[in-house]
């Protein structure tokens, strides 16, 4: 009997110790505001990682003011803006030359439905402006001959970007030529590029199990939920903003990306003007989609992607959607939703919930 409790105390002394030192998951929530929109965090730690969502937002923000925002002096893109027609060109950091190098090579891919060099255009029609009230008194579409030459001064073909072999492998270079007149936008994936840096940031902490990070309508999921459960995210119904379409069920890792036309608009004479402009013509995509959502492990190809799908509709954005082998949802404007094979897999309507 003496024996039986001494190899009692021994299995279990271990077991009991382990569960003295285990610390229980904690929940953070956090809900805050950069690059022009609402950021919600939801994030699962272990320990004291209270610093944790200051952190993302941190890198948030550093993403805005360095690099992507055309308003503040202080970024990359103000200063490449300034620089049209300059010879020398424009010497970029390797973070923003590899997203231009993606960008690029979308724009090919896509027929050139995906410009980041639709700046002229996008801050003419500033539908930001005016669907944010920061712009009143009434809106009116530009004139035709206006948003001509505003077109004129747009497009990847004029700008070039020369970038050292080594780019994307810590000391690579890129530089940027650019013709007069012509400005980047890459308002189409910063929140895609803010998702990236969020990715980065929770891959090198232990502390966090676990998280969801919404910028806008760009959402990372990363790691498990304590209960094992998957992560949900919501797809919003484009003609019903308060409602979803459905959910999609996601295990670990990934970035979903939706644009709509209902995200930043404005009306008119009973006509919708919303912010994703078809760069063949200058106007809003009028492709006969309301939404599109795509699924995928990096943010600035979510971004960017369903940016593309929604100027080129339903049948050529499958295709790309194809071509590059993520996972996409069109919303019709008819109601009608379409997806990619393996999309039906994490997408749970609200039929079959
Ligand atoms: P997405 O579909 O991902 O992108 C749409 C945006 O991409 C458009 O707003 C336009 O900027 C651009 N775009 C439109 N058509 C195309 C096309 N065919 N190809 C490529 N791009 C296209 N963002 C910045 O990057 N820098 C800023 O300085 C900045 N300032 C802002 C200030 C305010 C007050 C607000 C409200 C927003 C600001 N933004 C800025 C955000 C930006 O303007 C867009 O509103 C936002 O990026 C839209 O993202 P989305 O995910 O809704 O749409
Ligand atoms: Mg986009």
């Amino acid at each position: 009997m003496k024996r039986f409790l001494i190899w009692v105390s021994f299995l279990t002394l271990p077991l009991l110790l382990c569960g003295c030192g285990r610390q229980e998951p904690q929940r953070l929530q956090d809900v805050d505001t950069a690059m022009g929109t609402v950021i919600q965090q939801n994030l699962y730690v272990l320990g004291e990682a209270k610093e944790c969502p200051e952190e993302i937002l941190k890198r948030i923000r550093d993403l805005e003011e360095r690099t992507l925002s055309w308003r503040l002096e202080s970024s990359e893109v103000y200063g490449i803006n300034r620089s049209g027609g300059r010879q020398e060109g424009f010497e970029v950091s390797e973070e923003l030359g590899q997203a231009l190098q993606t960008c690029l090579k979308l724009t090919e891919d896509s027929g050139g439905a995906f410009d980041v060099a639709l700046g002229p255009v996008a801050r003419l029609w500033d539908i930001d402006g005016w669907a944010s009230g920061q712009r009143t008194g009434g809106f009116r579409p530009p004139d035709v001959r206006v948003l001509t030459q505003a077109l004129e001064c747009s497009g990847s073909g004029r700008l070039r970007l020369e970038t050292s072999a080594d780019l994307g492998r810590d000391g690579g270079k890129a530089r940027l030529y650019m013709e007069e007149g012509t400005m980047l936008d890459l308002g189409a994936v910063g929140k895609g590029l803010a998702l990236d840096r969020i990715l980065e940031y929770l891959q090198t902490n232990d502390a966090v199990l676990g998280s969801t990070v919404s910028v806008g309508g760009s959402v990372l999921t990363y790691g498990e939920k304590p209960d094992g459960t998957a992560w949900r995210v919501a797809i919003t119904d484009p003609r019903d903003v308060s409602g979803s379409l459905g959910m999609l069920v996601l295990e670990g890792q990934w970035c979903v990306s939706t644009s709509g036309d209902y995200e930043r608009y404005v009306e008119s004479g009973g006509v919708r003007y919303h912010h994703i402009l078809d760069p063949s013509t200058g106007y809003p995509a009028d492709s006969g989609l309301c939404s599109v959502t795509v699924v995928t492990k990096e943010g600035l190809l979510s971004d960017a992607l369903s940016t593309a799908c929604f100027v080129l509709g339903r049948e050529k954005g499958m295709e790309l959607a194809g071509q590059y082998g993520v996972e996409a949802l069109f919303v019709e404007s008819s109601g009608e939703i379409f997806m990619t094979p393996d999309m039906e897999k994490l997408f749970r309507g609200k039929s079959d919930r």
